[in-house]
């Protein structure tokens, strides 16, 4: 289960401080060491651990008596307000262009989950706003992912624009677009190549898409799983990109929390969306709050 370690390890941290009337010096020292340990464990980003325990801490000794609350009661309090902070606050929706279409360019390293979230995402907007969304297959280099591609639309009844893997995945879009526009689509998913890992070519690859597109959402695509991974390639895809958002996939599985916790402290950049699971239902909208009372058990 997702955060399980370190579930246990923050509850574990502040329930040694129930029922103390008063926390001493040494006892907050002491709580304070095993959340930074928790968070370490978590693989949380080393930056992002240190900032957070010194943020709780100069709470904790700001407000000695909380009116209402007893000490322990104060510090989960403090821990669960931090961690939302930390995750970015308030949920943010996905960007919109005032004209038709929207355009959503997905990236993302291969196996992230990409090709599913374009399929989760254009479901999602489908169903909830009836909307009419185009996905253009522009990976190129894996004719899988162009089957992949088709076969989500088909599973989902979007239309998807491919011409195999001969064409330069540019003029894919350019085309794709094309019709997107003669065919009135309200929203164009542009689903991108990924590698097993960041390299120059798909990089520029990916930025001439952009220069091309104008994307109103680019849109990156991480595994949650791969915890300080996710978080040195989404600092990657934004030096490159300037992503508007990223979706953070695979949270149904036991990931240790690392991703998400650093993610938007690292970046600067919000989670929209989670994935959590394999069927086209599975995405949700990513809301900071939940996610910390979630952490939190
Ligand atoms: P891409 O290479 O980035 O396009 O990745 P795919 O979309 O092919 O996904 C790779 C694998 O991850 C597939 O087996 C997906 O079913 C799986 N996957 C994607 N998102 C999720 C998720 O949120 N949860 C789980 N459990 N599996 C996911």
């Amino acid at each position: 289960m997702a955060f399980e370690g370190l579930t246990e390890r923050l509850q574990n941290a502040m329930k040694k401080l129930r029922g103390k009337g008063k926390i001493s010096e040494s006892d907050l020292r002491d709580t304070m060491r095993e959340i930074r340990l928790a968070l370490l464990e978590a693989d949380v980003n080393f930056d992002v651990v240190k900032d957070f325990v010194k943020t709780v801490r100069d709470r904790a000794v700001g407000t000695k008596v909380l009116e209402g609350l007893n000490p322990a009661q104060q510090i989960v309090k403090i821990v669960d307000e931090e961690l939302t902070k930390t995750m970015g606050e308030t949920a943010v929706p996905l960007n919109k262009s005032p004209k038709i279409p929207t355009v959503i360019m997905m990236a993302g390293l291969q196996g992230a989950g990409k090709t599913t979230t374009v399929g989760k995402l254009a479901n999602r907007l489908k169903t909830e706003e009836k909307a009419r969304p185009l996905m253009i297959a522009a990976d190129v280099y894996r004719p899988a992912a162009i089957d992949q591609l088709v076969t989500v639309g088909k599973q989902i009844d979007v239309p998807v624009f491919e011409m195999g893997t001969d064409t330069d995945p540019v003029e894919i879009v350019r085309q794709g677009l094309a019709k997107a526009e003669a065919d009135h689509n309200d929203y164009v998913f542009i689903d991108t190549a990924g590698r097993l890992q960041i390299d120059e070519q798909l990089m520029d690859e990916l930025a001439r898409i952009k220069e091309l597109a104008h994307p109103d959402e680019i849109m990156l695509v991480v595994d949650a799983m791969t915890g300080q991974n996710a978080v040195a390639t989404a600092k990657g895809f934004d030096e490159k990109l300037d992503v508007t958002g990223v979706i953070l996939t695979k949270l149904d599985g036991d990931t240790r929390g690392g991703a998400a916790l650093s993610i938007r402290a690292v970046t600067g950049k919000p989670i929209k969306f989670v994935g959590e699971g394999e069927k086209m239902s599975d995405l949700d909208v990513f809301h900071p709050d939940r996610m910390a009372s979630r952490i939190l058990g």
